[in-house]
């Protein structure tokens, strides 16, 4: 019987399996699909996943090498989740190798085990004193020595850093006798008593038939989207939804968006329920990271509530999952492997055979058509929760009136009497830095990216020029690199300058500004919604992290700066995004008792889908918006995969691009496949960026299934071309940025 051959998917962007000899010695029959082994590849040593064993390769058998080391007793990962990341790497194309690498924490990446943590505990030795002699000199010693005297049973190693303990002290301690250390077995983390914390509020009516609908359907797949204005108590929903998975002794996942993630979500869900969390973002270091994993998959959480990529952790007993603002486009992942976790969240629910609630005061397009169809069920939350009303909406024709810093006099004064009734005031503006232009008044040079097509933005206080595209910084210039004059001007209004000009306007109350430059220090911005929070009239200016997820109930008035931007733009998709960013900002408003204004100052008053938002709501918008979209047979109404690519010569990306196009006609004729249009090549929407050029090739089809016949030869077709290594391509199944 010839030896088995172990085909493995590797860290590499190959959109296929290699094959390996097993480790000498090592019995096949240890061997199980996800296991992790440690392979030779190229002249590095790298870690694979087990996909399968078989019984032969195409690999003659004097080049095949052997397996270096299996990493796993048994599969890390458990079939449900290999699973899923076979669908995503196959729906988008990816290689399956590379898709691993985008779900699994880096530790297990690397190779760390996954079994049964031990850790690493320290404990005060026999007799040891914090008024030891040989301490009096040694202050931080002695701190260390009374912290851990706190805890007689011990301290893991996890914990040193909460409680401000340095290893180095430790160190010398343990040197001297008064400190001892050991490894323990991990204990799984137990939990007593019930569940609540704190009284569930009594729901209104429209919140107990949502909670019941989706009740009615735990134990089976089901897809519901909770479509509820902002403050209507999605998330009180979204915790008496969660307290009847945990009492059936399951898991609930809660997906978040990225910007969310400051502690008030998070908050919610400590101070309502007596379970164990893990917490899953960009700001958790891969230690903890592995842990909140493991945790999760040995059922050691509770609740996992996560970003983007915490759609991947596996679930020992899952219940549940719930998708916070899944309009919001910080699930999609705009690099490698470009999967939208809304929409796999929606396939693992499937998969897991449990229900899915996907929730917003926006939904995207694409959700409400799936309810109109009749895939999700749609529930409805149309008032606000509690006392809280509804914010009113004015549009304010800013035609030929002064703006200065962007602020129109109308709006001024609203601000004025805002103020002076004693609330806050939101003005949302989304353009960071002082002005968007630095144009000379005597000869027209404007300051322009030498590797973008785009204008450098001034940030006056760093006395810079930036690009926000490419992230080129350089001094701003005191005279025109041109003319060698010296009236240089900011044209236009960002954050920085409007923040400025309402200072001196309202020099009597406090200006915050909040935008990804103001907050790019860790502690800064929970101190300001600190400051916001205590309800003194002050004047808060920021960009779309205002919007989102925040309470703010002593805003009254909110004010959007220039609600022309997506009304003109060339992706289809702007109207929408435009129209889910004013309501979220509107949303800030009146939250409590007093009711709120939004001012939505605009060049186009009467433009019909602005009337519709300010007069009927985004429903009414979203029917008009989805209508247009099915005349222009754009999506839902039709599928998309858009293939980028980028090369340093101008020309390079469409020739690539050219060769690509051909490539799916002739597949199109050949397989053959109808309702599919090749679109382009075309130059991308910014032509050149960080020294690029860059072009895209559009792939429309009527329906989904033979776009996805198509894709798997036409990337084979793609990778064999000669254009396929000197230029960077990549494709975008379900592109959002067009
Ligand atoms: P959303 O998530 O829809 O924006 P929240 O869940 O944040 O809304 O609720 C808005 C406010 O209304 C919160 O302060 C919440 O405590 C309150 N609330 C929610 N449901 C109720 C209810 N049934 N009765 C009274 N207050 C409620
Ligand atoms: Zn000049
Ligand atoms: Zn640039």
């Amino acid at each position: 019987m010839p030896a088995p051959i172990l085909r493995l998917a590797l860290p590499s962007p190959l959109r296929r399996l290699f094959d390996y000899r097993a480790p000498p010695g090592m019995p096949t029959a240890a061997l199980q699909p996800g296991m992790r082994l440690r392979v030779p590849f190229g002249r590095r040593e790298v870690v694979g996943v087990l996909v399968e064993v078989s019984g032969h390769s195409e690999v003659p058998a004097d080049k095949l090498k052997a397996a270096l080391e299996l990493l796993d007793p048994r599969p890390p990962l458990p079939a449900s989740l290999l699973r899923l990341c076979r669908w995503t790497a196959h729906y988008y194309q990816h290689s399956l190798g590379d898709t691993f690498g985008w779900a699994l924490p880096a530790l297990l990446r690397q190779g760390e085990p996954a079994e049964r943590r031990q850790e690493r505990w320290w404990q005060l030795a026999e007799g040891a004193r914090p008024d030891d002699p040989r301490l009096a000199r040694a202050p931080r010693q002695r701190e260390a020595l009374q912290a851990l005297a706190q805890h007689p049973r011990g301290v893991p190693q996890a914990v040193l850093g909460k409680l401000q303990l340095n290893k180095a002290s430790l160190d010398l301690l343990q040197a001297k006798g008064l400190l001892r250390s050991e490894v323990r077995e991990h204990a799984p983390r137990e939990r007593h008593g019930g569940w609540l914390l704190q009284a569930e509020l009594p729901l209104n009516d429209e919140q107990r038939e949502a909670v019941e609908a989706v009740r009615a359907g735990l134990g089976g797949f089901n897809a519901f989207l909770l479509a509820g204005v902002t403050g209507s108590g999605k998330t009180e929903v979204y915790l008496q939804l969660i307290r009847q998975v945990l009492e059936s002794g399951r898991q609930a996942l809660v997906l978040i968006p990225e910007i969310n993630l400051g502690p008030q979500t998070l908050e919610r869900f400590t101070r309502r329920f007596n379970a164990r969390i893990a917490l899953l973002h960009s700001g958790v270091g891969d230690r903890e990271r592995l842990d909140a994993w493991l945790a999760a998959r040995d059922g050691e959480a509770d609740i996992v509530i996560g970003t983007r990529s915490a759609l991947f952790t596996p679930l020992k007993h899952p219940g549940l999952i719930i998708v916070d603002e899944e309009h919001d486009a910080s699930y999609k992942q705009q690099e490698g492997l470009r999967y939208h976790a809304r929409d796999l969240a929606v396939v693992r629910a499937r998969q897991e055979e449990i229900p899915i609630l996907l929730g917003s005061a926006t939904p995207s397009l694409e959700s409400l058509h799936n309810a109109h169809t009749g895939r999700y069920a749609l529930l409805q939350l149309r008032q606000r929760a509690g006392h809280a009303r509804p914010p009113r909406f004015l549009r304010l024709d800013v035609k030929s009136r002064p703006l200065d810093a962007g602020i129109s006099p109308p709006l001024q004064q609203a601000i004025g009497r805002t103020l002076a009734a004693g609330q806050q005031v939101l003005v949302f503006l989304n353009r960071r830095g002082f002005a968007p232009t630095l144009l000379c008044h005597d000869c027209g040079w404007i300051a322009q990216c030498p590797r973008c097509d785009a204008r450098m933005t001034l940030h006056q206080r760093q006395r810079e020029l930036r690009c926000h595209h490419c992230g080129h910084a350089e001094r701003q210039p005191t005279a025109c690199p041109q003319c060698a004059r010296v009236d240089l001007r900011p044209v236009g209004a960002g954050t920085e300058r409007t923040e400025e000009r309402l200072a001196t306007l309202f020099p009597d109350y406090p200006v915050l500004r909040i935008d990804r430059d103001s907050t790019a220090r860790k502690d800064a911005l929970p101190r300001l919604l600190a400051i916001i929070r205590r309800g003194e009239p002050c004047l808060l200016v920021g960009t779309q992290m205002l919007a989102k997820g925040h309470h703010f109930p002593r805003v009254t008035l909110v004010a959007i700066l220039d609600a022309d931007g997506g009304l003109f733009s060339a992706d289809f998709r702007a109207s929408e995004r435009m129209a889910q960013l004013i309501v979220q900002v509107a949303g800030r408003a009146g939250r409590a008792e007093e009711p709120g204004t939004v001012i939505l100052q605009t060049h186009l008053a009467d433009h019909p889908l602005l009337v519709q938002l300010a007069e009927q709501g985004y429903l009414a918008f979203a029917a008009q918006a989805l209508e247009e979209r099915r005349a222009a047979g754009l999506p839902p109404f039709a599928h998309l995969a858009l293939l980028r690519a980028e090369a340093h010569r101008p020309g390079q990306a469409e020739g690539f691009l050219e060769q690509a196009g051909d490539e799916a006609q002739h597949l199109l004729d050949a397989l053959p496949l109808s309702g599919i249009e090749v679109l382009g090549p075309v130059p991308a929407p910014m032509e050149r960026r960080a020294g690029r050029h860059r072009a895209q090739l559009l792939l429309q089809a009527t329906s989904r299934a033979p776009l996805h016949r198509l894709l798997g030869p036409w990337l084979a077709a793609l990778e064999r071309l000669p254009g396929a290594r000197t230029v960077r391509w990549s494709l975008d199944v379900d592109p959002i940025d067009l």
